[in-house]
């Protein structure tokens, strides 16, 4: 896999590379401005064979033991860590995050993910078998759906691809995976490390193209059994919907707008280490970042001085360079939306305590920002910006401030900090999103889910939870009556 050019082309199908002869995408380096490649796209008969690929595969994947299976995810694991370096490197280039995000997390998160799935494979989980008619066996099968279509984004390539990859895989699924058209490198590295681990043609097998061509001959597909989908939730509703037409499956990771409370009791500096790391990690273009700071008034001050402070601290440029803390935004379109989106804030009334601008010169650089005097119904807090900006807000009462973080349409994570027991359980109980971090804010764990409440989707990944959307579970009924008219059959008819 090492040195892998892509000159074969960027289809991945049937355990073979091939040029995909839809349109053909330039692919621009984030951070220097300058062409990254040229990306070839699949038409809509090349989704067809991938998909047609994936359900050749199924007859002979979802009959391995899951023991053979985790064995395969095992050897997976072994390969992706022996290509660690060109993972990451190639996870820099396509995105513009730091070197150190791409080894100390994308990377590794990766495959513990890999290795997680290999355990859980083996660890399919039930209700008891057991008599609970009379005279039978009731019992539960867990059996794989068919062919997954996922589509991922952008933000997190190799973690996004392992999310959608290895729970429908450690099912007994197949899959054809459409990664985001501006990313698709380490999801092709991963199927290749799939294919040097042994695993089967036609397991997995990646597409790229656009949304609208690609993306929606994946969903409608007739013979995909279920689309599972990460990326924003204008797109996710769209998917939805169209995924309606053949009455498939829909597993939706969407956007977040994360609140961040601040209780007047809280670490201050814990919190504001907190909330720096949490609105800045991969610049912001994070679906769990903090965004929507809501600090308790008698602490506003002290916790938004201390934030600006590290913020501006921070060293924003050239991802290569081991001492950058912050890489590049996607692109600039994306850095254009942030930018604009900061300006209208500060046109409406808020008030920049630091960054609030973008790096002179290539790449797409933006300061990490802070913003106070916005007003809770503003866009830069009820819209995600998908950059590195925190929006802090003042609150008197502990109500109030669990009311505003369940003031927006999103429900994906949120932290609250506090050192009152009491307070950090309510603020667990109450607030509406799929994980609360307590005096904690971003990290995952692969044996944990992922996943949101109200318009940030439905569904989770990660953790044995993931297997209830990618398997049917099924209930067989045996019967071991000796008679042959039963009992139950004398409400329909009797003996006679
Ligand atoms: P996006 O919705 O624009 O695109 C995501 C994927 O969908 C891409 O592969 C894209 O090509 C594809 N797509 C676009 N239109 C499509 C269509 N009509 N039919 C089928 N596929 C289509 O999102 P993005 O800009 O790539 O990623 C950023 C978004 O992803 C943010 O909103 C972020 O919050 C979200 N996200 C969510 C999670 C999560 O776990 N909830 C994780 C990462 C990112």
């Amino acid at each position: 896999m090492s040195g892998f050019n892509f000159s074969q082309g960027h289809q991945f199908i049937n355990g073979s590379w091939r040029r995909g002869t839809g349109e053909l995408l330039i692919r621009i380096n984030p951070a220097t401005g300058e062409q990254l490649e040229e990306v070839d796209t699949a038409s809509v008969a090349e989704v067809d064979e991938a998909v047609q690929a994936a359900a050749k595969a199924f007859e002979i994947w979802s009959a391995l033991t899951p023991g053979e299976r985790s064995d395969h995810l095992l050897a997976l694991a072994r390969e992706l860590q022996s290509h660690a370096q060109v993972l990451a490197e190639v996870e820099t280039a396509q995105t513009g995050k730091s070197m150190r995000m791409s080894t100390e997390f994308d990377v590794p998160g990766s495959i513990d993910n890999v290795n997680f799935f290999a355990g859980a494979a083996r660890n399919l989980q039930g209700l008891a078998s057991g008599d609970y008619a009379g005279n039978t066996t009731s019992m539960i099968r867990r059996e794989p759906i068919g062919v997954v279509g996922s589509i991922s984004p952008w933000n997190y390539p190799l973690q996004m691809a392992a999310w959608k990859v290895l729970p429908a895989i450690a099912a007994g699924n197949t899959i054809v995976l459409k990664p985001s058209e501006l990313t698709p490198g380490t999801s092709l590295l991963f199927a290749q490390a799939a294919k040097d681990a042994g695993l089967p043609d036609g397991v997995i097998n990646v597409v790229v193209g656009s949304g609208a061509s690609v993306g929606e001959a994946l969903v409608r597909h007739k013979q995909v059994r279920m689309t599972s989908f990460t990326g924003s939730t204008q797109v996710g509703l769209k998917i939805m919907t169209m995924a309606a037409e053949t009455g498939k499956r829909v597993h939706l990771e969407l956007g977040g707008k994360a609140p961040f409370v601040v209780f007047d009791d809280a670490d201050i500096e814990a919190a504001a280490h907190g909330a720096v790391a949490g609105s800045t990690i991969n610049a912001g273009q994070d679906c769990t970042a903090a965004t929507r700071a809501y600090v308790h008034s008698s602490v506003f001050e002290k916790f938004t001085r201390r934030v600006a402070q590290l913020m501006d601290a921070m060293v924003v440029g050239d991802p290569q360079d081991p001492n950058t803390d912050m890489g590049a935004l996607i692109s600039a379109a994306h850095l254009q939306k942030v930018s604009s989106m900061v300006q209208r804030a500060v046109g409406s009334g808020a008030s920049v305590l630091a960054g609030g601008r973008r790096l002179e010169g290539p790449g797409n650089f933006y300061r990490p920002t802070l913003l106070v005097g916005a007003s809770q119904d503003s866009e830069i807090v009820q819209h995600e910006v998908f950059g590195p900006v925190l929006v802090a807000l003042p609150f008197e009462t502990d109500e109030e401030a669990i009311e505003l973080a369940n003031d927006t349409p999103y429900g994906l994570a949120a932290s609250a900090w506090t050192k009152d027991l009491n307070r950090a359980m309510r603020a667990s109980a109450q607030i509406q999103a799929g994980c609360v971090w307590i005096n904690e804010h971003i990290i995952i764990v692969s044996e944990m889910p992922h996943g949101g409440y109200k318009s940030s989707g439905m569904g989770k990944d990660m953790s044995q939870y993931s297997f209830d959307e990618y398997t049917n579970v099924k209930h067989v009924l045996i019967s071991h009556d000796t008679d042959t008219h039963r009992e139950w059959q004398n409400t329909v008819f009797l003996q006679r």
